[in-house]
């Protein structure tokens, strides 16, 4: 099949938050950009983040608290070079944005408003109503817009042309006509998104597949830290869906079966907003201690009674909706039924500073680039605290784009050639002709329930040992697939069948790093090692995976900084 060959300065894959903030500054400087994604960019999940955006702007608060914050609430693993960066570049973040055209609420004087959120000494989450994500997606989108980024939407990457340490473009299709091609640049940017959808109670968009971790990972890339997964304490009941942690920011209340307000036990001063691993932790305990509520026992209640109705209407009004469709709950005359769901992924693809992928601990790789929630620059460590994750997405998005127009014009152009699709072709050739008996959507639902069961909010060496062995059966399992759909549009067959290979893969990275940090750091518990251990793992795992599926880790030093490393307390 003959394959179409594109040409570009800079690819840029993924159309949220940091690849269009990416793809502006590259357009903006004159550099001709591809922006390819697989769902159109408004649908991207950035424009689902409901809470907010960090930025000290308050007249008692200052930078030096909110990066303290940030490090403390990563349990020290975050690097302190690039926390200093993000946090200094707030408040400039937050006025871009606001230049560019997004509405933020306002207080009574008029100033953009900030409100509480979970592990942070002041209020600091600016926002758009709860609806922060979509204001800030749409002004990013409708300027890079104006700058002229080419988008192609509907066109799946499945593919980078990585050669000699040095990465020239992807090989990626036409969703619509599975018409291939291969985007030929100088500068190749992964952003990509998270990958929560393996877990079967998560927050995350269906589109949420981790491909592009696999597809690094396959090329003998490392990958960084990705056994810390966010739980999120409020997902709905049943089903994981996300109710803002703006809902405790704004007063709510967590209360057991027994109407205990047993926030007090866990974390006497911060209560409902200490950070998220804590509290999802304190939840999980509740209900596994019988005191949960609801038909399976498997929920808590969250309180908003108690708060003048105006604030739920002005502030939370698209939770409450959420509530009212998926539970028939009302937040306004009754508690909700929330429980932990997997929200956020903290590890990624390994970048320095100016968001540029690592090739191992010491080398970069040439020409590649990554940014937002797929990559690890390690700002978040263990654990990310609320409303610090749309900010990295936005300040490193267009520091990435800012960094890459510095060194492109000395970049030289590899040429692409018909043979940098094969290996993609053969995939998709070999997926769509499978005649096996297994079905996609059982095998993963049997990943993302044994993810949640083995691999959650508590783990033990036993669970986690578990999850592997059923990790590599479900992996032989897929190469007994089945696809009915043989046409060539819109096969949508086909293409969850590859994001479920992709999804078995990085669960591997995901629990076998789990198994090997033998401590608790973060929104990483073991019950077995239930304490954190600074002498061993005060370090970033770098995971590599052969053509077997073994994985092997080697452990990096953190970049410490003005903050010592402390007990972590709420
Ligand atoms: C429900 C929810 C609420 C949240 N609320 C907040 C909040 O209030 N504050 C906060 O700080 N954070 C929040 N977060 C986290 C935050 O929204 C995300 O971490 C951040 O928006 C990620 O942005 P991104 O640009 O990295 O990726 P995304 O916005 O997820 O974009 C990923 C892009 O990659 C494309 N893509 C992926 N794979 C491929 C492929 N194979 N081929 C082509 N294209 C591909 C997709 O089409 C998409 O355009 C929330 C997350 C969720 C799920």
């Amino acid at each position: 099949m003959d394959v179409q060959i594109y040409q570009y300065d800079a690819v840029v894959v993924g159309a949220g938050l940091a690849g269009l903030a990416a793809a502006r500054e590259l357009t903006a400087a004159g550099k001709k950009t591809a922006v390819i994604t697989k769902l159109h960019p408004l649908r991207s999940h950035s424009g689902a983040a409901q809470g907010g955006i960090n930025a000290a702007l308050g007249a008692d608060d200052s930078i030096e608290l909110h990066e303290f914050d940030t490090v403390k609430g990563s349990d020290y693993l975050a690097d302190q070079d690039c926390v200093e960066l993000m946090c200094s570049s707030a408040p400039e973040t937050i006025r871009w944005a606001e230049r560019m055209g997004a509405v933020f609420s306002r207080d009574e004087k008029g100033d953009i408003a900030i409100r509480p959120f979970g592990g942070q000494s002041k209020p600091r989450a600016c926002y758009a109503k709860d609806r922060t994500g979509l204001t800030l997606l749409q002004t990013v989108y409708e300027q890079a817009h104006r700058e002229g980024i080419e988008v192609f939407d509907e066109w799946y990457v499945a593919d980078i042309i990585y050669k000699d340490g040095k990465v020239s473009g992807v090989a990626a299709y036409d969703i619509r006509t599975s018409k291939p091609a291969i985007f030929n640049a100088k500068v190749t940017m992964f952003a990509t998104g998270g990958y929560g959808r393996a877990f079967k109670i998560n927050s995350n968009a269906h589109a949420n597949t981790g491909d592009a971790l696999s597809i690094v990972s396959r090329k003998g890339l490392p990958l960084e830290d990705m056994e810390f997964v966010q739980f999120h304490p409020s997902g709905l009941g049943g089903s994981g869906i996300l109710i803002s942690e703006a809902a405790r920011g704004e007063g709510g209340r967590l209360f057991n079966s027994k109407g205990e307000r047993f926030m007090e036990k866990y974390a006497p001063n911060a209560m409902e907003l200490a950070s998220r691993d804590v509290v999802s932790r304190a939840i999980t305990q509740e209900i596994l201690d019988g005191n949960g509520v609801g038909a399976n026992k498997d929920a808590v209640n969250i309180d908003l009674t108690h708060l003048d109705p105006n604030i739920i209407l002005t502030k939370l009004p698209e939770l409450r909706e959420l509530a009212i469709t998926f539970l028939g709950q009302d937040m306004l005359k009754e508690p909700i039924h929330i429980a932990a769901t997997a929200h956020y992924s903290m590890g990624g693809i390994p970048v320095n500073i100016n968001c540029q992928v690592r090739k191992n601990t010491t080398e970069l790789v040439e020409g590649f680039y990554a940014a937002g929630e797929c990559s690890c620059v390690s700002v978040h460590g263990a654990n990310r605290l609320g409303a610090n994750s749309v900010l990295e997405a936005l300040f490193f998005g267009r520091h990435a784009g800012e960094s890459i127009v510095k060194v492109i014009d000395d970049i030289e152009l590899r040429e692409a050639t018909q043979e940098d699709a094969s290996s993609m072709l053969e995939e998709l050739n070999r997926v769509k002709t499978s005649n096996g008996t297994e079905r996609v959507p059982v095998l993963r639902e049997e990943l993302q329930q044994s993810m949640t069961d083995n691999a959650g909010v508590f783990r033990t060496g036993k669970s986690l040992e578990l999850q592997v062995s059923i990790i590599k059966k479900l992996l032989k399992r897929y190469t007994n697939i089945r696809i009915d759909d043989k046409s060539d549009v819109f096969n949508t067959e086909l293409q969850e069948a590859i994001e479920l290979q992709h999804m078995l893969e990085y669960s591997l990275f995901i629990v076998e790093g789990a198994l090997a940090r033998e401590e608790s750091r973060g929104g990483h518990f073991r019950d077995d090692f239930p304490t954190r251990d600074d002498d061993k793992f005060l370090k970033h795992t770098y995971s590599y995976m052969d053509e077997n599926y073994n994985i092997k880790h080697e452990y990096v030093d953190v970049v410490l900084g003005k903050f010592e490393v402390k007990e972590r307390t709420y």
